[in-house]
């Protein structure tokens, strides 16, 4: 399937100069939607994943599915103040701004295996604040998976390290 077809791009969002990639036609039809989730089940099946994580919001979209999928649970990132019980939190910035991630104390075991889901790979602060706060809780980032990766802003270094899918990149 190619994927870019469920892609519209936007000029200027959220800010003057951003070109925003926006994958919600991609969510709307639900064969594509669904091959896109499968694609990354089939990535993460001989990962011995214990556990999804993705940031929020569009983390949601594509981890929930993927952990309900896999038949694992899900542990949400959130911004700040969103997270009703004890975190750990982490600073990081992103392609338009900064901000601070947060996830449960007690959302991964130590040594658990972790997937880390995403949307979309830009400058690689969210994914990399992602798997800080996995790994100050003792989990094993086992791989990251996106729909979109734009390589000209060059997240993927960031990444050098882990296993990385993608998609489609820009
Ligand atoms: P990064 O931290 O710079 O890699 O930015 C990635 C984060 O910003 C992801 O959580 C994305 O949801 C969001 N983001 C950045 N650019 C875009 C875009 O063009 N389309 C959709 N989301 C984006």
């Amino acid at each position: 399937m190619d994927y870019k077809n469920y892609i519209e791009i936007v000029q200027n969002y959220p800010k003057e100069g951003i070109v925003f990639k926006d994958i919600t036609p991609l969510m709307n039809d639900g064969d594509a939607y669904k091959a896109a989730i499968n694609d990354i089940v089939k990535y993460a099946m001989d990962k011995e994943v214990d556990i999804v994580v993705g940031p929020e919001a569009r983390g949601f979209i594509i981890g929930c599915p993927v952990s309900y999928a896999l038949g694992i649970g899900f542990a949400p990132v959130r911004k700040e103040g969103k997270l009703p019980r004890e975190v750990i939190k982490v600073d990081y910035g992103l392609e338009y701004g900064k901000d601070i991630l947060t996830i449960h104390k007690d959302a991964i075991k130590p040594g658990q295996r972790v997937l880390i889901t995403d949307d979309l790979l830009a400058t690689g602060g969210t994914i990399e604040a992602t798997i800080k706060l996995v790994e100050e809780l003792g989990g094993i980032v086992a791989g990251c998976a996106f729909i979109i990766e734009l390589s000209y802003l060059k997240g993927m270094d960031k990444l050098k390290d882990y296993d990385v899918f993608t998609l489609m990149s820009y």
